[in-house]
């Protein structure tokens, strides 16, 4: 397998994170990171996680379990708050610094999870954050909508397992892109499944809603200027011309896209 990629939940045990009306960002973490870390591992990915369970770790222990791992990729899932409830919502991720692969991921994974109605708050810096400092590997942090917006929480109690689709498809899809910087050897193909290429979002964002009213894993990934809807990023042929036949007998065009992995 190419890909190892720790999955980290924020907080735990006596650290709940936010809080708000009894709910706790460490429970909330925990349970979208096992979601999120199970389609990654359908999809090929050898998954590893800092914590499966309740249980309390420092920053510096979580970067020291990724580091040991030898992990290609450290995703840390935590939930935003804001002083006073329901004063923001929307969706960011955090990285060290604006550049590489990491980059490109956490752009993924905002555009995916806007497309479910969280406001994109974008891509921020934040090179002080331990887990993303002291991680050896490209990391990036999704503040999966604030735990203190009765709408953010909407979005992500009623369609919870779209959330953690949209995160696995935008971080597979991600991958594909180029080489990951620690594992320059790596031989494995992703299969994306193309529908359609667009200069203008909005035409990407209109052929992406038609595939998910029908159910359709969809997604938009930027890529070379162009905005491209893909269906799933698979490890095994056999299930991206699976969908391929699912998505040309409900009338569409495609064509499977196979790109190296380095
Ligand atoms: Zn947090």
């Amino acid at each position: 397998m190419a890909y190892k990629i720790m999955i980290d939940s924020g907080h735990g045990g006596t650290d709940p994170g936010a809080v708000y009306n009894g709910r706790q960002e460490k429970d909330d973490a925990l349970r979208l990171a096992l979601a999120v870390g199970d389609i990654l591992e359908r999809n090929g990915v050898n998954v590893e996680y800092t914590r499966t369970e309740d249980i309390y770790q420092t920053p510096f222990e979580k970067a020291q379990i990724g580091n040991d791992s030898g992990a290609d990729f450290f995703i840390s899932f935590h939930r935003n708050s804001s002083p006073s409830p329901n004063q923001y919502s929307g969706v960011e991720t955090l990285v060290y610094d604006p550049s590489g692969q990491k980059l490109d991921m956490a752009e993924n994974i905002n555009g995916a999870l806007g497309e479910l109605g969280f406001r994109e708050l974008g891509v921020k810096s934040r090179p002080g954050l331990v887990v993303l400092r002291r991680t050896k590997m490209p990391a990036v942090l999704i503040e999966a909508g604030f735990i203190n917006s009765d709408e953010d929480n909407q979005i992500f109690d009623s369609q919870f397992q779209d959330v953690a689709q949209a995160i696995a498809s935008a971080i597979l899809g991600t991958l594909n892109e180029g080489t990951v910087e620690d594992s320059p050897d790596s031989q494995d193909i992703f299969y994306r499944v193309q529908v359609g290429s667009f200069r203008e979002r909005a035409y990407a964002d209109k052929l992406l809603y038609e595939l998910e009213d029908q159910g359709f894993p969809a997604f938009i990934l930027r890529e070379d200027g162009l905005y491209k809807v893909q269906v799933g990023a698979f490890k095994n042929l056999e299930n991206a011309v699976k969908m391929e036949r699912a998505l040309r007998s409900a009338g569409y065009s495609t064509w499977i896209d196979a790109a190296p992995a380095s």
